[in-house]
């Protein structure tokens, strides 16, 4: 019987250790408020007292706290307890706190991956699910099919930070998504229920999706040069935006950031450009 070890029972760990009781694991389970473990200990879990019992339960160690900082001081006391085990962080978190964690983790003789889940907990173990994940490859692959369980895999790279590089980058994209979203929906609201409304959003964004592989060639070949809407057209309709959402009594805060993004572009002469020359406008140095 093959086991396994999670630790964190918030909504995302639940899910996690969900999956691994259906496909018949020995699960450990350890979450700081014990209580949560209730209604997985019902379904075959075992409860790990203590986040040490935890590891020793199991060699492939699964983590998902909030943070990279809860992970820590979770791990602090049982760095010891570490030699020849797997951990699998699949706490959300910076490249560098990866970087850092996998120095400390690897210094005790452990194995160590660290995962960007790109699913919410409902879509764990669905073919929609995705982890990405970087750091020991060796590692990764021994335990692909107990990761499988939960998502489609992609193993990045062996620089650890990748997972949380592109999962962080991957969310940036949502959130541009969800305040375009937000704000086009705010702006007909007083007309158009949200739902009506998205009839016409959806396909557009569709539409303005496949967009942005042009713009990606784009970028990766540097030639901005416009192939019919260029900066300068832009800036006037997006002010048109902006006057819009005044008289709609709508925060134009989502859309004013990208509106002076353009004009430094048209300032720097890019104004017949395409907007993929933002580029090298969101660069900081
Ligand atoms: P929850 O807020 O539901 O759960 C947080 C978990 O972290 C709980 O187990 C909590 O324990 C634990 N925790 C918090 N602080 C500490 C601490 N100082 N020491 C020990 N344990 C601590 O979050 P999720 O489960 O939703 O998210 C977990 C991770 O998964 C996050 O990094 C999140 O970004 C990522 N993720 C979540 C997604 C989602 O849609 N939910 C999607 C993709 C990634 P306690 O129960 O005791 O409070």
């Amino acid at each position: 019987m093959s086991s396994v070890s999670i630790l964190g029972l918030g909504a995302m760990g639940s899910a996690l250790a969900a999956r691994f009781l259906e496909e018949k694991y020995k699960v450990a389970v350890w979450n700081r408020s014990p209580e949560k473990a209730g209604p997985w200990l019902d379904k075959g879990a075992n409860l790990a007292q203590t986040a040490v019992d935890g590891i020793n339960a199991s060699d492939l160690i699964i983590i998902c706290l909030l943070d990279n900082a809860a992970v820590q001081t979770t791990l602090a006391g049982a760095l010891g307890q570490l030699q020849g085990k797997t951990i699998v962080n699949l706490t959300n978190g910076t490249p560098d706190q990866a970087r850092k964690l996998s120095d400390q983790i690897v210094g005790h003789g452990a194995r160590y991956v660290h995962g960007g889940i790109m699913a919410t907990p409902s879509m764990i173990g669905s073919p929609y699910a995705l982890i990405l994940y970087s750091g020991s490859q060796e590692a990764f692959k021994a335990h692909e099919p107990d990761l499988l369980v939960l998502a489609k895999c992609i193993f990045l790279s062996e620089d650890t930070g990748a997972a949380s590089l592109h999962d962080v980058a991957l969310l940036s994209g949502m959130y541009g998504l969800f305040s375009g979203f937000l704000h086009a929906t705010a702006l007909v609201r007083s007309s158009t229920p949200a739902v009506k409304f998205t009839d016409l959003l959806v396909p557009w964004l569709g539409a303005m999706t496949e967009y942005t592989k042009g713009m990606a060639k784009q970028i990766d070949e540097g030639k901005y040069a416009s192939e019919g809407s260029n900066i300068a057209m832009q800036l006037v309709a997006i002010q048109n935006i902006i006057d819009t959402s005044a008289a709609q009594q709508v925060s134009a805060d989502f859309i004013r950031p990208m509106k002076q993004l353009m004009e430094k572009a048209v300032v720097a002469g890019h104004g017949g450009d395409d907007i993929s020359a933002l580029i090298d406008f969101v660069k900081t140095s």
